[in-house]
């Protein structure tokens, strides 16, 4: 192919790779941090009785009703609300709207969602990765020696490490830090064990934090994200968002995420589900010799010490389950494992009870 047919801009780009979505076989599906649990029944039946015909219209570009009851579960006001396609949109849209390339580089922890430095890439950002602790902690000094930064980026809990961040250090980071930086907190799995920070976003008019409704709302397959920060943050959202694309969500998708926010009950439960199976997967594991990172999130990251991360992934796969692997230095040796439903992770439990001689 003729490459004069392709802007330099392209080259540059080192995309994000997605864990596998098998589409032919049935394996067990631990690779995606998706939620086992279908989303709620109100969202089941709002699917089944969607006018369809409605389908020729365009749906709200604003998500009025939706940034209105997300708002409200948060006890927000909506202008503190924006939505998008799923929150790697949301991100996407953040690290264009807050970080500047002439600010220097965005600062992110060494080992985190890969994404981050694809987002930078993208529109021209350096980067900086900063070391976790030995034992995979986020410590929060080496960014506050950083006087010259574009802003930071964290999720929490962090993945893959699954390692949740306390309210309170993160308070603490945004006191002592620059006010004119923007902290982008990334609480995709906050919902299985963290503590929000949503509060404090009208305290720190520099605090972007970002939610899901991919893991703890079920609703992976529909693409929601939101943010919740100062106005001043979302109108500048919105501004990247309307320079994109004006509807980046449907009307279908608007309607069953209202809905999945009206069943404050089967969240919680499906929730407990999640985080106890977590648990007892855990402690099996480490009954079995794992080493299992301490998880706030809805996975595990482990590592059986003196085996081959690759080859435990390559085992697991031929034996129907799938996994995460990164192939990064310093977690090769690690498994990222999502919490499925008790009964898959029994049978998950099995098989690393069986690994012994084939690896
Ligand atoms: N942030 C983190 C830390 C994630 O792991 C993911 C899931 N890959 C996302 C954001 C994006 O989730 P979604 O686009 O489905 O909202």
């Amino acid at each position: 192919m003729n490459t004069e047919l392709i802007s330099s801009r392209v080259g540059k780009l080192t995309p994000y790779t997605p864990g596998e979505q098998p589409q032919h076989r049935n394996y067990i599906k631990l690779n995606t941090n998706e939620n086992p649990y279908p989303p709620a029944p109100a969202v089941i039946a709002g699917c089944a009785a969607y006018p369809a015909e409605d389908l020729r219209l365009y749906p709200d570009p604003a998500s009025t009703e939706l940034r209105e009851k997300i708002a409200h579960w948060y006890g927000r006001s909506p202008e503190e609300v924006f939505v998008g396609n799923g929150s790697d949109e949301v991100l996407s849209f953040a690290f264009y709207g807050f970080f500047d390339p002439a600010h220097g580089p965005v600062l992110f922890p060494e080992h985190t969602y890969s994404f981050y430095p694809v987002y930078c890439s993208y529109y021209g950002l350096e980067s900086r990765r900063i070391a976790l602790t030995p034992d995979f902690s986020v410590d929060f000094r080496p960014y506050l020696e950083k006087k010259e930064y574009a802003g930071t980026a964290l999720p929490n809990p962090n993945a893959p490490t699954g390692i949740a961040i306390s309210r309170k250090e993160i308070r603490d980071f945004l006191e002592k830090s620059r006010g004119d930086r923007v902290m982008i907190l990334d609480e995709a799995y906050v919902d299985f064990g963290a503590e929000s920070c949503s509060s404090l976003v009208d305290r720190y008019p520099n605090l972007l934090v970002v939610h899901t409704f991919s893991k703890s709302r079920s609703l992976a397959g529909i693409r929601i994200g939101f943010a919740l920060g100062d106005p001043g943050l979302i109108r500048t959202l919105e501004t990247v968002k309307d320079s994109f694309n004006s509807y980046p969500l449907d009307r279908l998708s608007q309607r069953l995420a209202v809905l999945a926010l009206e069943d404050r009950e089967y969240f919680e439960a499906s929730l407990e589900r999640i985080v106890s199976t977590r648990e007892s997967t855990a402690r099996e594991m480490r009954r079995l010799g794992w080493q299992v990172l301490p998880s706030g999130a809805n996975f595990l990251f482990a590592r059986l010490p003196g085996t081959d991360g690759e080859k435990l992934y390559a085992f697991l796969k031929n034996e129907g389950i799938l996994v995460r692997h990164f192939k990064q230095e310093g977690i090769s040796d690690f498994l990222r494992i999502s919490i499925g439903t008790e009964e898959e992770m029994g049978v998950f439990l099995e098989k690393i009870r069986n690994t012994g001689g084939e690896l």
